[in-house]
């Protein structure tokens, strides 16, 4: 068996065009036009060229890009002024918060500040707790960017036996919740799990979020499964992912290639939490004009 490819690329694409839509109706109907605020904190070389694509593709979607850069020794207080800022101008819809943020102040904290309506990377508690309750909120954009890939794959979610390798705040939890959320069987499988070939060679959707090259091959994949890699890494013979793509596509049904998989649903995702975001702000700012 030689697996399809799942190409991330072409689904982000129909996402951020399907958003710059929605922008330009919103627009038309409100005269508000979505703005996303980015906050990069320090010079690090990675997060600059995340940032820099989140801010182009936002404006291409046409947003308002209202990105914030402030120097690497910045004080708590001062991140968190500006936070707070961003929090009460009602021409920001949403607000990300670049990780990682410089060691000497508390992540944590600061993504705690930003409200959970323009929490458009679906990181704070509430946000959370609405995905744990299943409740509707703001999700992480790259475990909602795999749902959307398995979606459009027409991959049969419910009743399956889902595994989800990793269970970070970010990628591996929520990515599990989605899925039970839609019915699957999952187990969650991280660094303490025993024997986790044989784990993942039980699951008809394998999800690897476990940030080591190349963990997993065939040898992991049940014959048929669909297998979603979301780990990126730059290695001395170019980017791949958590999976060995050659080997596991010999006996998988479906897989996301890296690049071009995972990768470009997560900024896709961003942009459209960025619509929904500012949809809400704007319904309660008519709403309270009303009052
Ligand atoms: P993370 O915070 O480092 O979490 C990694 C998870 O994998 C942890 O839960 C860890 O288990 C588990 N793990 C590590 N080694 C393992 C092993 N040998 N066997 C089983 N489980 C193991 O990473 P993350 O933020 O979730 O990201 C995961 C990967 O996705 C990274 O490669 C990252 O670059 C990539 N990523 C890609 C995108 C994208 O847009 N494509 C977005 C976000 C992340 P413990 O909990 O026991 O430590």
């Amino acid at each position: 068996m030689t697996a399809e490819y799942i190409d991330g690329k072409a689904v982000a694409e129909a996402v951020r065009a399907e958003v710059a839509v929605g922008v330009d109706a919103h627009l038309s109907a409100t005269g508000r036009r979505p703005g996303l605020a980015t906050l990069l904190i320090g010079d690090d070389p990675a997060s600059e060229v995340y940032v820099r694509n989140k801010r182009r593709l936002c404006r291409d979607v046409g947003m308002a890009d209202r990105h914030q850069h402030l120097p690497g020794d910045v004080s708590q207080r001062a991140v968190e002024e500006t936070i707070d800022a961003l929090a009460a101008d009602t021409s920001v819809s949403g607000i990300l918060l670049q990780l990682p943020a410089p060691p000497h102040l508390d992540a944590e904290e600061l993504v705690g500040r930003i409200p959970a309506g323009k929490d458009v990377d679906g990181l704070t508690i509430w946000n959370a707790g609405l995905l744990a309750q299943n409740r509707e909120g703001l999700r992480p954009c790259t475990p909602s960017g795999v749902m959307r890939l398995l979606d459009h794959a027409a991959v049969q979610i419910a009743g399956a036996h889902a595994v989800v390798v990793g269970r970070s705040a970010l990628v591996g939890r929520p990515m599990a919740q989605m899925l039970t959320n839609r019915d699957a069987t999952v187990t969650v499988c991280h660094s303490r799990t025993v024997d986790l070939e044989a784990v993942c060679k039980t699951a008809d959707i394998l999800v690897v979020a476990a940030g080591r090259p190349r963990m997993l091959d065939a040898d992991a994949v049940k014959p048929g499964a669909v297998v979603i890699d979301v780990g990126i890494h730059r290695t001395a013979d170019g980017l791949c992912g958590d999976v060995d793509t050659d080997s596991a596509s010999r006996v998988a049904s479906m897989i996301t290639p890296v690049p071009g998989g995972v990768g470009p649903m997560t900024i896709a995702m961003l942009l459209e939490n960025t619509l929904i975001a500012e949809k809400a702000t704007a319904n309660a700012l008519i709403a309270n004009a009303a009052d």
